[in-house]
């Protein structure tokens, strides 16, 4: 199937109340692996590809690989920006063809959020394509503080800042952290019922991984419809090559498609 748009493949999950899988690639191995796992569900799947990505896969060569890829997996596939904090480089996916971009100014000041949020909005609604923003901060380190307060979500604010965006799909802070979690996750789910209950828009959770699946299905539950896995697939990829030293590159290769595909099979099932 051709690319879909966030704000499409999100409708959609809204009406079966599931929640898309978010994958973030910078290789074709880790891509294929994912769109296997997908295919087999018949799950739409959303591939992102990070700002640091930039630096390893060229993004003109990546979206084309991702489109042809798209074409053949018989599914819905998103193609979404994770992170950007560059409006130059959201205006390059576009131009690229990228149906979804994530502009992330959750670490600014609220009223430049909403700014730099605002800008992305223009730039990509004019083309058709759909946009996601953070509110409150997901934090990079695997941190748990005793009190959160101060990156969490607000629910009042989160409801002033999809209003005054038109964003597509808001990505909360309830707990969740990037990375390896330093200590059990915690998932404050009375704020996502209160993010849920004042905001119109499908709600997104970063850090997925690490978080236990039951966590994971009572906040697709409470109305999470993108949840987004990174390190879980990169680890059991990692793991598999470090257990098995002295291979051939092209086995190692083999070995990324195989684990991704794995893991992002599990993942997905959560979710549906
Ligand atoms: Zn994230």
């Amino acid at each position: 199937m051709s690319l879909i748009t966030l704000a499409k493949a999100l409708e959609e999950a809204e009406k079966g109340r599931y929640a898309l899988g978010n994958f973030d690639c910078f290789n074709l191995e880790m891509v294929k692996g994912v769109l296997k796992a997908a295919a087999e569900l018949q799950a739409p799947v959303i591939i992102a590809y990070g700002e640091p990505f930039i630096e390893h896969i060229d993004m003109p060569y990546f979206t084309s690989a991702v489109k042809e890829m798209a074409e053949t997996a018989n599914i819905p596939v998103v193609l979404h920006t994770d992170h950007y904090t560059k409006l130059e480089n959201i205006r390059q996916a576009i131009r690229y063809g990228f149906t979804s971009v994530m502009i992330d100014s959750s670490d600014k000041p609220y009223e430049v959020n909403v700014q730099n949020t605002r800008d992305a909005v223009k730039l990509a609604h004019e083309s058709g394509v759909s946009v996601e923003s953070e509110l409150g901060h997901v934090s990079g380190l695997g941190d748990i503080f005793e009190d959160d307060s101060h990156v969490f979500t607000n629910p009042e604010t989160a409801a002033d800042f999809v209003e005054r965006t038109g964003i597509d799909a808001l990505a909360v802070s309830i707990g969740n952290v990037h990375g390896i979690y330093k200590a059990e996750p915690k998932l404050r789910f009375d704020i996502l019922e209160k993010i849920s209950a004042m905001t119109a828009v499908p709600l997104v959770l970063h850090g997925a991984s690490g978080i236990p699946d039951e966590d994971i299905k009572r906040a697709v539950s409470l109305g999470i419809r993108k949840v987004n896995y990174y390190t879980d697939m990169c680890a059991a990829a990692a793991e598999k090559i470090d257990a098995e030293p002295g291979r051939h590159l092209f086995d190692l290769c083999r070995t990324i498609v195989e684990e991704c595909y794995k893991a992002a099979y599990k993942k997905i099932q959560v979710l549906k």
